[in-house]
């Protein structure tokens, strides 16, 4: 629990009428309603200083570049993975085992 400030957002205001117990996700809601919030303001990327395009089911914003990156160091990750379980493979076929490592 968290006290927000609410109805009126100005965080000086303390009066009792304006003060409410809430969960962070609704303290962070009004930051976003109220437009202070760092993230939901923000228009181009910090890395790429492009600007943010919007997911078409309109979810997320997210920087293309970065994405690109992102999805390059996955594939990079997981091929190295897959050519590891691929040479693990060739090398139980090569004992007489069945491609699952168990023996015939
Ligand atoms: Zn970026």
């Amino acid at each position: 629990m968290e006290v927000r400030h609410f109805p009126d957002p100005d965080k000086t205001n303390n009066d009792k009428s304006n003060l409410l117990h809430g969960t962070p996700s609704q303290n962070c809601y009004d930051t976003v309603a109220q437009g202070n919030h760092q993230g939901a303001n923000k228009e181009n990327c910090d890395k790429h200083g492009t600007p943010l395009e919007v997911k078409p089911d309109g979810s997320q914003r997210f920087c293309r570049a970065c994405s690109n990156e992102s999805t390059g160091r996955y594939y990079r990750r997981n091929k190295e993975a897959a050519m590891q379980r691929q040479r693990e493979r060739r090398a139980r076929l090569k004992k007489g085992g069945d491609a699952s490592g168990k023996p015939v």
